[in-house]
């Protein structure tokens, strides 16, 4: 049987906002059982709160924002992988500013944050949602399908036409100890002509080779280079655990992407949330269902 979990205290994190250029502090505090996620604007008068949903979620090109149409926090989906990637249930999310600060690039600074506090067992089994049947999403190249399946697998394939990237693919069946050591360190990338189109433009006002891995058309500008030489693919998987944590739940399907982002990634989980494609189990009832299935299977 699975509890559910929270952070044992409080756990803060703070860092220049990319868009914003303004430095963000971030504060991961302990929450009931059942509570599930809740972003808060500490920032803002009267501290309003958002609780995590796929209906107040949006995929964008490069980030996830929440918003409930009167408060916003964008750049949630690293901070999101986190929290999925360490099981944790219930967290209240203090955001003191609009977005999220980027870090490394990676989950790696946030979970090891998380780590060093550690976790709070609640009395309350853990809650998923379990696939029902398979379902496809496909936006102009990218595709992403789900298929039922007893544990989390997430598959992705990426291809761009550059010396260091081109092809690479990778497979994830979710694990603490998986994440930790395979995805959560894996830096998001970003072209560095289009990195400097968009400061021009006033759309990023911080952000550097500190943030991300910048590429140019030759390869990499950051001296320490690359953590794998698959570290692309990795943060693709990385972003595919945060984005599906917008369910508000962790899902029990296996995934496949292809091409995908962020916005494919989102819009497909609204589409299983409001189309009866998705069940709430109990971790205890999916034990049950699995060994009656292999009996079944058995006989
Ligand atoms: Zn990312």
């Amino acid at each position: 049987m699975e509890y559910q979990r929270t952070v044992a205290e409080r756990v803060c994190f703070e860092g220049e906002g990319i868009f914003t250029g303004q430095e963000i502090r971030v504060e991961i505090c302990p929450l009931r059982e059942n509570e599930g996620i809740v972003f808060e604007r500490a920032d803002l008068p009267g501290k309003p709160r958002i609780k995590l949903s796929p209906e107040v979620v949006y995929g964008l090109d490069g980030a996830v924002l929440i918003s409930d149409g009167d408060i916003t926090i964008t750049l949630i989906e690293h901070l999101l992988s986190a929290l999925h990637g360490l099981a944790i249930d219930n967290a209240l999310i203090r955001v003191y500013g609009e977005e999220i600060p980027l870090l490394d690039g990676s989950a790696f600074p946030i979970v090891r944050k998380i780590q060093e506090k550690g976790y709070l067992y609640l009395p309350a089994l853990r809650k998923r949602y379990r696939l029902k049947r398979p379902f496809e999403m496909i936006n102009g190249v990218g595709k992403i399908q789900f298929f039922p399946a007893n544990q989390l697998k997430i598959f992705a394939k990426i291809n761009f036409d550059h010396p260091i990237i081109g092809e690479q693919s990778y497979a994830f069946t979710m694990s603490q100890i998986e994440y930790l050591r395979e995805i959560s360190f894996a830096r998001t990338f970003g072209f560095k002509t289009l990195l400097e189109e968009r400061r021009q433009k006033g759309i990023l006002k911080g952000g550097s080779l500190s943030n991300a891995i910048v590429i140019d058309e030759k390869g990499v500008l950051n001296e320490e280079g690359l953590r794998t030489p698959d570290e692309f693919v990795r943060h693709k998987i990385l972003d595919i655990i945060g984005d599906l944590y917008c369910l508000g739940k962790g899902l029990i399907a296996e995934v496949q992407a292809e091409a995908s982002g962020h916005k494919l990634h989102i819009d497909a989980i609204k589409t299983l949330y409001r189309g009866g494609y998705l069940e709430e189990v109990e971790t205890r009832a999916l034990t049950f269902f699995w060994v009656k299935m292999r009996k079944r299977v058995n006989r």
